[in-house]
Order: structure tokens, then sequence, then C-alpha cells
């Protein structure tokens, strides 16, 4: 659609940009919902965060996404903090409110969406989180949001595991642990959730038996390409329930639409398969 003098702007920004899925995502809700809107890449070095934000914002720009490898600085030059941002330690929405820089974050948000839409309920029972990077923050917030009881953690570098814990104990309050071994975490779990970074194109696989792991549990992969990872490609095999990645980035993305242009997009089938198209899957 065209747009008018009026028309709402907002984008990402980040370095490089162009993999980025949000142009085409936030470009389909703004044709579906009519919306006189933009919503633009915006490639931005490191070292002119800072100044483009602030032409975004003297522009009129409503706000924009953030991603790598901008998370951590947008957080430090927000002037206002919503809760999910000050316990991710990082920002991936940041709106330019009455003079104010606002940074959100809505990445576990997003997981615990895409979680809930798949059904799945933690219900005070356990939970096993491989990784301990800036996804895994996330998962460990949506996790609790799920209501899980306790969470077992497991990591290559497992100092990086405890010092997770120990930051992220004030905000979460199911009961973490550092685990020995995978298989002793995923014993009586009724999710697993991958937020390492193996097992994505051109990187290592996440090589595991998933034996130990019980029947009913589900398994969420929160990589995405590819869409069907060796992870859930096992675990389909033994008849797990398994959630993909793309789910988290769709129900990511729906908080920030709703802030940028004042409608709350729905996720659907169709958007799904509108951003298949250009996933290499
Ligand atoms: P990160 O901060 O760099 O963390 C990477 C994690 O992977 C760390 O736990 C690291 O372990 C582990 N790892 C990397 N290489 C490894 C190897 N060879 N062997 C064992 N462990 C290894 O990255 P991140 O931002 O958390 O992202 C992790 C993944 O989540 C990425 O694939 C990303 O695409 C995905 N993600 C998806 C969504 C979504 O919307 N679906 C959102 C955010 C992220 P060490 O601590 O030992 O180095």
């Amino acid at each position: 659609m065209s747009l008018s003098g009026k028309a709402r702007l907002a984008g990402v920004v980040g370095w490089p940009v162009g993999h980025s899925l949000s142009p085409r995502l936030h470009a389909y809700w703004l044709k579906h919902y009519g919306i006189d809107g933009a919503y633009v890449p915006l490639p931005v070095r490191r070292e002119d965060l800072a100044m483009v934000l602030g032409g975004l914002h003297r522009a009129g720009f409503a706000g924009v996404n953030v991603t790598i490898p901008h998370k951590e600085a947008a957080f430090a030059l927000s002037q206002r903090l919503d809760d999910a941002a000050q316990a991710a330690g990082a920002v991936n929405l940041l709106l330019f409110r009455d003079g104010v820089w606002e940074g959100r974050n809505t990445d576990a948000a997003g997981l615990a969406a895409s979680l809930r839409a798949a059904h799945i309920n933690l219900a005070g029972g356990r939970a096993t989180l491989l990784g301990a990077g800036g996804a895994a923050r996330a998962s460990l917030l949506a996790l609790d949001m799920l209501g899980a009881g306790e969470i077992h953690i497991t990591n290559r570098n497992a100092g990086r595991a405890a010092q997770l814990c120990a930051l992220m104990a004030p905000y979460i309050k199911a009961k973490l642990h550092v685990a020995e071994n995978f298989e002793q975490a995923a014993a009586h779990s009724a999710l697993l959730v991958n937020a390492t970074s193996l097992g994505m194109q051109g990187q290592p696989d996440l090589n595991l038996s998933l034996e130990a792991l019980p029947n009913s549990a589900a398994i969420c992969d929160l990589v995405y390409t590819p869409l069907e990872t060796s992870l859930l490609r096992q675990g389909r095999a033994r008849g797990h329930q398994v959630v993909d990645g793309l789910g988290m980035l769709l129900h990511q993305a729906a908080p920030s639409f709703a802030a940028f242009y004042g409608v709350e997009p729905e996720v659907t089938p169709e958007l799904r398969q509108w951003l298949l198209e250009v996933l290499q899957v």
C-alpha cells in the first residue's frame, strides 16, 4: 500500500542486517491490517549506533527493533527499561516515547508464547536447558513464565552456566541447577530446550543421546536455520512433541508491531508460510 505523509515509521537496526526476517514479517502485518506505516532494515555500525538512533528519534520514528550486535548497547542507551529488558540485560525493542528512549525485551515472552501455542505448560515440572548465552537467558525467563518448578542447565563451559544461574536467580521463581551432565538433567524433564547455536547452519550438530529423556517430554530448538534441526528430527523419530525456533521469532515480533503501529497482530499459519518461503529449510 502507498504511504501518506503521516505514515508510522519503524525498522530494525543491526550489523549486518541483510539476513533479518523482521522487515518481511512486519511488511506482512502492515499489509494485512491496512496500516499506513513502513518498517525498514537499517544497517548500523557499532560506532554509529547512538548517532543513528538520535537521528531516527528526531525524524519521528516510533522506535526500532535491535538485533546483533547492538542489544547490550541499546540497553545501556535506554533511559527507561521494562522488567523483561532489565532481567535480560539486553534490549530488542527501543521506543521513542514522549522524548524518552524506552528499552524493552520481547524474546522471553516470545518463547513463552510459542510454547503456550504448542500447549506446553510446565506446572511445577522440570525443564532442561542447553546453553548459557543470551538466548539461554531469555529461555530461563520463558520457562519461569510457563511455571517450571526447576530448571537444569548444561553448557560446554560449566562456569558460564553457574554465572548465568547466579545472575538470573533474583528474577526467577524456579529452582536453578547446573547439571553435571545431560543425562542427569534430562531425567524426569517435561521439556528440553536447546539455546546453544549447535545445529545451526554452519555450526556443528548437537550430538545428544535422548535416551535419558522421558517419552512424554517435549523438545524445543531455538535454532530455526534449518527449521528441522537434527535434534528435532531425532526427537520426532522417538515420538517426542517438537517445537521449532520459528515460533519464537514470530511471537517475539508481535509486541513490537503493537507498540509501533497500535494494532495487536496475530501469529497465523499464513504468516509462518510467508516466512518459510524465504527460509532455506
Ligand atoms: P551466544 O550468546 O553466542 O551463546 C551460544 C551458546 O552456544 C553458548 O551456550 C555456547 O557455549 C554454545 N556453543 C556454541 N558453540 C558450541 C560448541 N561448539 N559446543 C558446545 N556449545 C557451544 O548465542 P545466543 O545469542 O545465545 O544464540 C544461541 C542460538 O539461539 C543461536 O542459534 C540463535 O540463532 C538462536 N536464537 C533463536 C531465536 C529465535 O527467535 N528463535 C532468538 C535468539 C537466539 P559456551 O558458553 O561454552 O561458549
